[in-house]
């Protein structure tokens, strides 16, 4: 693609192998953008690149898209996920969404501290990581960069057996409006995204009751669809959000 909102851009996807992580690659390649998907599960990383990119469609090739496989609370993983990168394409990426997350819900009453730590680690501290290693590399590489950190509307409200997942979340968002503060001067925009519930298989753990009642809270009456996150992300991404930076934008049908 020419003109599209990313062309020529290179775009840093953590959680690609599933979901939103997904759906953000499509987006962004249809927009022009070449792709790193990372995930901890590579077969699913590189089936995103294989069959959902712009340029595989049709065919088996993958273009200049590329599969990693990383684990976002692991510090070596997300070294060497830059050293590929750095071998790979000379230069940084340009956009990079942190979508990697996971949750272990139970009741506060009975949630276990490793299910606690394992949510943290992934979706805080996988955040941080991911965030400081690329924000570092911007910056010595003087790119102007746009960072965008999936946080997760539970974050803002809370959710019944959530505590962990929720306070994971809005730490992401407080984690993204200091890094928008911090790296404005190098001329790289952080933002965060609050999704409600998307149709995605994290929401497929959630109890069909529960589901149910929580719709009722949605005015647009549904789930969204990944698609409908990542048209966001690549909104952020692009030059049409160039004055927007340490904003949470909430993507939750009204809820
Ligand atoms: P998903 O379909 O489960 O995708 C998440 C992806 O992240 C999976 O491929 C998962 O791999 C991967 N992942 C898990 N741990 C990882 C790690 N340590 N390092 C690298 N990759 C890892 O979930 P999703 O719905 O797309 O969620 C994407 C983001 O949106 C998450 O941060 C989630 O919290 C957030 N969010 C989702 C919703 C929703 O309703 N779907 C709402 C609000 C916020 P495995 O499958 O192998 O674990």
């Amino acid at each position: 693609m020419v003109n599209g909102l990313v062309s020529g851009r290179l775009a840093l996807v953590t959680g690609a192998g599933s979901g939103i992580g997904r759906a953000a690659c499509q987006v962004l390649s249809r927009e022009g953008a070449t792709v790193i998907a990372a995930d901890k599960n590579y077969d699913a990383a590189l089936e995103t690149i294989k069959k959902y990119t712009a340029l595989a469609s049709g065919s088996n090739a993958t273009g200049d898209h590329t599969a990693l496989e990383l684990d976002v609370s692991d510090p070596k993983s997300v070294q060497s996920l830059l050293q590929a990168v750095l071998k790979e394409y000379k230069t940084p990426p340009r956009i990079v969404v942190n979508s990697a997350g996971i949750t272990r819900d139970n009741w506060l009453l009975k949630l276990s501290e490793e299910d606690y730590d394992s949510v943290l680690n992934v979706n805080l501290k996988g955040t941080f990581l991911v965030m400081q290693t690329f924000a570092k590399a911007m910056t010595e590489a003087s790119i102007a960069g746009s960072i965008i950190n999936i946080s997760s509307i539970v974050g803002k409200y809370g959710n019944i057996g959530q505590s962990n997942y929720s306070a994971s979340k809005a730490g992401v968002v407080a984690m993204t409006q200091t890094a928008a503060k911090e790296l404005g001067k190098f001329n790289v925009r952080v933002n965060a995204i609050l999704p409600g519930f998307i149709d995605t298989p994290i929401v497929k753990t959630v109890p069909d009751k529960v589901m149910h009642n929580m719709l009722k809270l949605v005015p647009l009456g549904r789930l969204g669809e990944p698609t409908e996150v990542a048209e966001v992300i690549t909104f952020l991404s692009s030059d049409k959000s160039s004055f927007i930076s340490g904003a949470a934008i909430d993507v939750t049908g009204g809820f």
